[in-house]
């Protein structure tokens, strides 16, 4: 039984929980309890192509590339494609153990991504996202004055921030096309892209910046005319007057609805907001609908029964 085609971005919580430590053992874990999810909708006839965020394993792999002078450090282009290749990893195999033991037999790839945003995006003349660990005030003046953007945390230190322009163009997505469309399930953009500029001459250099992963997700979706673009979080709905006594979910909402509750500001810049902006983009660019919903309810989700459903006005 066919059912829709859906983009799937799953959010942090599908690979690491709030308190844990990221050892590999902790996020293998958190990653096949996410892969049972996914299969039960595989199983139920659902296409499917996977995206993912990449925010803690990145900063990590920028501490360990920081933690030694005996090898060189890697720029953060280079570490967010170390990023997909490990979660790309852990989702292949966990995916695969997880078809076995259901008695489902389908080809699995993950996809390095690189995303073109460009070189004109406002957001590099004002760096936003905090990257890395925190430092004292003396490293982070000494960065600053090699050029880097280093923004204060009240009380926690200083931390690295860079830009996080628009995905404009996802470079492997005729790849990602053909492996879908050859049922293959596919995982790709993690961390919304590599972040590359493409030259005059049509080269691709990577810069260092960070895709939002929704928005990337959207890209993604859109690219390849996917019937739904379902973003899985840790909460179960979008809300309302989010965390208030007032708070309420939402079941369904327009995109006309969304933007006005957008601008009342009912949804934060750095969470939900990108969410709702991508699902917004995601409708208006033709696709059926957008869903945001809490991990262990996909399947609820996608009947309807779950989650905030995003429709056209
Ligand atoms: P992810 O890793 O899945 O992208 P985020 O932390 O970026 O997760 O976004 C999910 C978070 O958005 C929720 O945990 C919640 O705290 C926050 N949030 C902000 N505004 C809202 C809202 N209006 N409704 C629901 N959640 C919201
Ligand atoms: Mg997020």
């Amino acid at each position: 039984m066919q059912k829709e085609f859906v983009v799937i971005a799953l959010g942090g919580n599908a690979i690491l929980q709030p308190g844990q430590r990221g050892t590999a053992e902790e996020q293998f874990a958190n990653v096949r309890a996410t892969c049972r999810q996914i299969v039960t909708l595989l199983e139920q006839g659902y296409r499917i192509v996977l995206t993912h965020g990449n925010g803690p394993q990145v900063g990590n792999i920028i501490i360990q590339n920081q933690a030694t002078d005996a090898v060189p450090a890697m720029p953060m282009d280079i570490c967010g494609a170390e990023s997909q290749g490990m979660i790309g990893y852990m989702l292949q195999q966990s995916l695969a153990d997880e078809l076995r033991r259901r008695g489902m037999d389908r080809p699995v790839a993950s996809v390095i991504t690189q995303t073109v945003v460009s070189a004109d995006d406002p957001a590099f003349r004002k760096p936003t996202k905090p990257v890395g660990p925190f430092y004292d005030e003396v490293y982070a003046r000494k960065k600053m004055a090699e050029g880097e953007t280093w923004m204060e945390d009240a009380g926690r230190g200083w931390r690295k921030v860079v830009p996080s322009p628009d995905p404009v163009e996802i470079v492997e997505l005729e790849a990602i096309r053909r492996l879908a469309r050859d049922h293959t399930i596919v995982i790709c953009n993690g961390g919304g892209g590599i972040p590359v500029v493409r030259e005059k001459d049509g080269t691709l250099r990577g810069v260092e910046a960070v895709i939002d992963k929704d928005r990337g997700g959207q890209r993604l979706a859109t690219g390849l005319g996917a019937d739904l673009f379902m973003i899985l979080t840790d909460v179960p709905a979008v809300a309302l007057d989010y965390g208030k006594p007032t708070q309420r979910w939402v079941s369904r909402m327009t995109v006309a609805e969304a933007r006005g509750y957008q601008k009342e500001g009912h949804f934060k810049a750095g969470s939900m907001g990108p969410k709702v902006e991508a699902c917004c983009r995601f409708v208006e660019a033709g696709g059926r609908a957008a869903v945001i919903a809490s991990l262990n309810e996909a399947l609820a989700a996608l009947a309807g029964e779950a989650g905030t459903r995003i429709v056209r006005d």
